[in-house]
């Protein structure tokens, strides 16, 4: 059982207190002999949260995962002052992990850790960096308007989109009771609590081997649930799950549905199906690790922006450019191949080189239609 109600939840790096909507307290802790755990504080203005109030930029950045945050740091430098909103995830999904090994420059280094230096640069850089929340965007006219969940406009002439991705989930009815009750997407948020335990891990690619060898640290057994009997993730990950004792594969199954208890609510075990044979098995656990992807983030384009591959933002070949002009996508948001925070940083490049030029062309076209793209668009000549 988890003893915390769902929205006091502690992550490796950071314990999280929601306060309200919107309003969030970050603190850092660091048990000793424990995991790693690095500090970090809220960045930034959280003030005039609560005012009404409205701000013109011209280049405003939504997300702070490595995309936004490499956007940040090169449209600071190229003087555009940019604007970056941080959103319920400030520094994304890598704070959601621990080693990171494929971060060029470090041989590892911890997920939150890396965020955290990322924003110290990009804030270094000159990029004002604000805890708020877009919730709703138009893009019909330039200067495009992003509402904060603050209460703040940002009004900007050009944007970046890096929203990135958000992890799936099986959309069984008993997986939805048990969410945050014993069933998770996130193993260095909630593996703490396992310790000593039987756990599940569902899922066959990166994120579920990382999170099925992560949580040995904690569990007593990690039985890795996958559809298949061959696994997506990369080859020394793979090496490393079948080195491990603690970690047993359950090949051809589906998790079918999880049983446990309602008061208290928590879990007690779950029904797998056999993907062939349709035989049901009973695996007694206390814990449910959902890593079955992610799927981007882009509630609020989905509707505005063009999108292919099940909702990632179209863009231009070998650009960041998306359907609207002024409008600019990068990272996990767009990239439904790579996926990885090296392939996201490079875009994040990309999109404020992209802006600049943008910007240079257009800086004066409040007020344009963004539908009627006339003298928008076109490719930006070399040297311009
Ligand atoms: P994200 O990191 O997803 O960040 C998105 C940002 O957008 C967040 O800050 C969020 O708060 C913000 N946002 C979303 N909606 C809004 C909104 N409405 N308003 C304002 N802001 C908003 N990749 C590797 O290369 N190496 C690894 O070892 C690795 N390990 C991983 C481990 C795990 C468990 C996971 C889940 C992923 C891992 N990845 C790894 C993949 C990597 O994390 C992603 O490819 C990368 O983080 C994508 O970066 P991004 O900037 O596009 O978006
Ligand atoms: P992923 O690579 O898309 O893998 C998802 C896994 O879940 C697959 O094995 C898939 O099975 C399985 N799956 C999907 N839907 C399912 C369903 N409905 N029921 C049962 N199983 C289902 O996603 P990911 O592992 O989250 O990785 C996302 C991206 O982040 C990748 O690009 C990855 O490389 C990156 N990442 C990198 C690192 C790293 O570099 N160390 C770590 C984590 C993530 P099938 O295989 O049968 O399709």
């Amino acid at each position: 059982m988890r003893p915390f109600p769902r929205d006091f939840r502690i992550r490796a790096a950071r314990i999280f207190v929601r306060r309200n909507s919107g309003t969030r307290t970050r603190v850092g802790f660091k048990p000793v002999g424990g995991m790693y755990i690095s500090f970090a504080t809220n960045s930034d203005s959280q003030r005039g949260r609560h005012m009404a109030e409205t701000r013109k930029t011209k280049l405003l950045i939504i997300g702070s995962g490595p995309a936004g945050y490499t956007a940040g740091v090169y449209a600071s430098r190229a003087m555009l002052d940019p604007i970056l909103v941080q959103g319920i995830e400030p520094g994304g999904q890598l704070t959601t992990t621990t080693e990171v090994e494929n971060w060029p420059g470090d041989t590892e280094v911890q997920g939150p850790d890396l965020m955290v230096r990322m924003e110290a640069h990009a804030k270094a850089m000159g990029t004002e960096i604000i805890g708020d929340i877009i919730t709703d965007l138009d893009l019909s006219k330039s200067p495009f308007t992003a509402k904060g969940d603050s209460g703040t406009t940002y009004l900007a002439d050009a944007l970046v989109l890096a929203t990135g991705a958000r992890a799936k989930w099986l959309g069984l009815e008993s997986e939805e009771k048990f969410k945050g009750f014993g069933v998770s997407a996130c193993a260095t948020c909630d593996g703490f609590f396992y310790r000593g335990q039987e756990i599940v891990v569902i899922g066959g690619g990166n994120t579920a081997v990382e999170e099925a060898l992560f949580l040995t640290n904690f569990a007593s057994k990690v039985t890795l649930i996958h559809r298949r009997d061959e696994l997506r993730a990369e080859k020394i990950l793979i090496d490393r799950l079948m080195k491990n004792p603690k970690i047993e594969p359950l090949w051809f199954h589906q998790l079918d549905e999880v049983y446990g208890t309602d008061n208290p609510l928590g879990v007690e075990g779950v029904k797998v199906k056999h993907t062939k044979t349709g035989e049901i098995t009973d695996i007694p656990c206390k814990g449910v690790f959902v890593a079955i992807g992610h799927a981007p983030a882009n509630e609020l384009v989905k509707d505005t922006l063009e999108t292919h591959m099940g909702g990632y933002v179209v863009t231009k070949p070998d650009s960041t450019e998306t359907s609207i002009p002024g409008v600019f996508a990068a990272g996990d948001l767009t990239d439904h191949k790579y996926r990885q925070a090296v392939t996201s940083a490079g875009m994040g490049c990309m999109a404020a080189l992209e802006a600049e030029r943008f910007l240079a062309e257009h800086g004066d076209d409040e007020g344009k239609d963004t539908s009627l793209p006339l003298g928008y668009g076109a490719p930006v000549k070399e040297g311009a």
